[in-house]
């Protein structure tokens, strides 16, 4: 079965095309400035055959249309007709509790991630978008969503229950979500298999660290605490998000700077992180190359996230009561060499060794510690399309 995977933001959309026979990724692309002036398609074959074309795409569904053309091109397209497309999978941002795995889109279905809108309200309304769209123009093609949320959804109530008045869990479902669980249920079934071992048996703290980043705490294969929160707002410090902060300091800034809370909401989403500690750059790149060059406060903010990582992974194997293993996955866990050096630095203690040869790599699947490491550190690639695809197929497998 051939599945299209849709990953629709505000203004963007991401899609790939995944021939699920053998897992082959066909094609994929991403289409920028829905809404706004200057939208535009990036389309690429596997062959690397693809197009970059400016047209207007003033909503969701003409951006779906324009990744039809690209699909159906005689030049660099995939498909010889739509009806190829056996099922479209949607990645979801936030179920809420009422939907804890990937399951086929109903009309119930979408009203339960409307109803997510006030406690999602940047992701869910778009992820809908993109859904009602497909619905529209691919009438008879099944659709299944896969929640950022789910994988979570296991963790035990000491986990997700927050220390204010119970009531707020009850009437409004003011608990700890987490997010990018597609992501940590990837790179944790990889780990197993990397380690020929049995999920099920494994320990396992997944560090997400790409523009958002999460880190998850693992056992039995089932997530049992995760740093990000109600909101992706929480955690560890991110590219422009504050992470954890102490609450009192809003009103604090609030009143000095005369903010609304949305203005406040929006320095500590889009102005803070290590964007706001460095006031160089949201992205490593540029700032491993300030600090460099003598930037102190590009150092600071590398050694800020560094430190928050590290005091996620340490309560989480306080947490777990030991660990097996440390994943490293997206952007920066992927690419950053010294990051994840400066990560597992002086964590001897809790039985974490990385190996400077093995951890001189980008990119690949590799096991990065010493071979006497207690723990053992590994670099995974996530590949949350693939995930996305592959539930995608089972889901409409059983439906049948
Ligand atoms: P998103 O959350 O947008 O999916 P990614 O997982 O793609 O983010 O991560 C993007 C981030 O990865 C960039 O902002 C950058 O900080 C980091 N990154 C990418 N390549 C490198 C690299 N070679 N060295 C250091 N950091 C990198």
């Amino acid at each position: 079965m051939k599945v299209l995977v849709i990953n629709c933001g505000s203004s963007s959309l991401k899609y790939q095309v995944l021939d699920m026979q053998n897992e082959e990724l066909l094609c994929k692309g991403l289409v920028e400035r829905i809404g706004i002036d200057g939208s535009v398609i990036k389309h690429e074959r596997a062959d690397g055959k693809g197009y970059k074309l400016q047209v207007p795409m003033d909503t969701h569904k003409e951006a779906i249309e324009n990744v039809f053309d690209a699909l159906l091109n005689t030049e660099s397209g995939v498909l010889a007709s739509l009806d190829e497309i056996g099922a479209v999978g949607h990645r979801v941002v936030h179920a809420g509790e009422k939907l804890t795995e990937s399951t086929l889109i109903t009309d119930e279905v979408v009203k339960i991630l409307e109803e997510c809108f006030d406690i999602a309200p940047s992701h869910n309304p778009p992820n809908v978008l993109g859904i009602k769209a497909c619905q529209a123009l691919m009438p008879n093609t099944p659709g299944v969503a896969v929640f950022d949320t789910a994988f979570h959804s296991t963790m035990p109530a000491s986990s997700y229950i927050y220390a204010i008045p119970y009531d707020y869990y009850t009437k409004y479902g003011i608990r700890k979500y987490g997010f990018h669980g597609t992501s940590h249920k990837y790179v944790s079934e990889r780990a197993a298999k990397m380690l020929n071992c049995n999920l099920k048996d494994l320990k396992i703290i997944t560090c997400h660290l790409g523009n958002g980043a999460s880190v998850s705490a693992i056992k039995d294969g089932k997530c049992i605490d995760t740093s990000m929160g109600f909101t992706p707002l929480m955690g560890v410090v991110m590219g422009t998000r504050s992470g954890a902060i102490d609450p009192a300091i809003l009103e604090f800034i609030m009143s000095h700077e005369n903010l609304t809370i949305e203005e406040m909401l929006n320095v500590l989403n889009k102005k803070s992180g290590v964007f706001g500690i460095s006031g160089v750059s949201s992205d490593f790149r540029d700032l491993e190359e300030a600090a460099d060059n003598g930037n102190e406060r590009a150092q600071l903010a590398l050694d800020i996230f560094a430190q928050k990582i590290k005091a996620y992974i340490g309560s989480y194997i306080a947490e777990l009561n030991g660990a097996d293993v440390l994943v490293f996955t997206a952007g920066i866990g992927e690419n950053s060499i010294s990051m994840r050096q400066k990560i597992c630095a002086n964590l001897e203690n809790l039985g974490i060794k990385l190996d400077p040869e093995r951890n001189n790599l980008r990119g690949d699947e590799a096991i990065i510690s010493t071979v006497d490491s207690k723990v053992k550190i590994l670099l995974i690639p996530t590949n949350e399309e693939l995930m996305i695809a592959r539930d995608t197929v089972e889901v409409v497998a059983k439906a049948k």
